[in-house]
């Protein structure tokens, strides 16, 4: 089992938290950046922890500034070669950052990751249509749209392009999450738990993938077992571990 996306950076006993995964049988863990110190703090925990942590790097649209962009693009373009992953990255319409700083800076990672030959992880909230598109006209091949909960005629073209979207533990009680990976085939989905995010009022780490799992089980009516392994196929696939 891999955790997909994890904010391991913002974990408060990182120890701990990987020893825990271990308990649980997680084999891997992708932690994404979003701005220059997750970044740092991301690769040198890869490298405190190799066996078990896959860095990915990015420039979150929460992150975003005009003062900003120089040193985190050219942070990523230095360094993307040392990660398995552009991430996380993408569009957020529910921020205060103006829409065409967010595009150009997208359309500039996501030229970043291509000639680096790196899958991306999107963040896609309230842009499902428009961070589809940018990647699908960037011709990017491999990304995944990381939680996705958008509508479900974006979903198609997502998984006709050969994309992939990503399940969080949010499955136990969002309804259009539910929807969007019931309409998803499992052979496109990945597990992740985005922690530390609070479900339900309880911190996750990564050996909550557990739950996503068996919510991703419930909702798909597949076997645990089958889900368990064929989204791991899954993300040695996408990421090439
Ligand atoms: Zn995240």
């Amino acid at each position: 089992m891999i955790d997909t996306h994890a904010h391991l950076n913002e974990i408060e006993d990182v120890h701990r938290a990987i020893l825990k995964a271990k308990d649980v049988g997680i084999k891997g863990i992708v932690a994404v950046g979003m701005d220059l110190l997750s970044n740092q703090e991301t690769l040198d925990l890869a490298r405190k922890f190799p066996a078990m942590v896959h860095p990915a790097i990015g420039y979150h649209p929460w992150s975003i500034s005009r003062e900003t962009m120089e040193e985190n693009l050219r942070f990523i373009d230095k360094n993307l070669t040392k990660c398995i992953a552009l991430g996380e990255v993408g569009i957020d319409y529910k921020t205060r950052v103006k829409k065409p700083l967010q595009w150009e800076i997208f359309s500039q990672l996501l030229s970043i990751a291509l000639h680096h030959k790196r899958p991306v992880i999107v963040h896609s909230r309230f842009s499902h249509q428009r961070s589809h598109r940018m990647v699908k006209d960037s011709g990017i091949k491999k990304a995944v749209f990381h939680w996705y909960s958008g509508p479900l005629e974006i979903l198609v073209k997502i998984i006709d392009d050969g994309f992939y979207v990503s399940a969080t533990p949010a499955l136990a009680y969002s309804p259009p999450h539910q929807a969007a990976m019931k309409s998803a085939p499992l052979e496109r989905i990945l597990v992740e738990t985005d922690c530390p995010v609070e479900y339900q009022g309880k911190i996750s780490q990564p050996a909550d993938l557990v739950i996503t799992l068996k919510e991703l089980s419930r909702v798909k009516t597949i076997p645990l077992e089958d889900v368990r392994s064929i989204t791991s196929n899954n993300a040695k696939l996408f990421f090439g571990i």
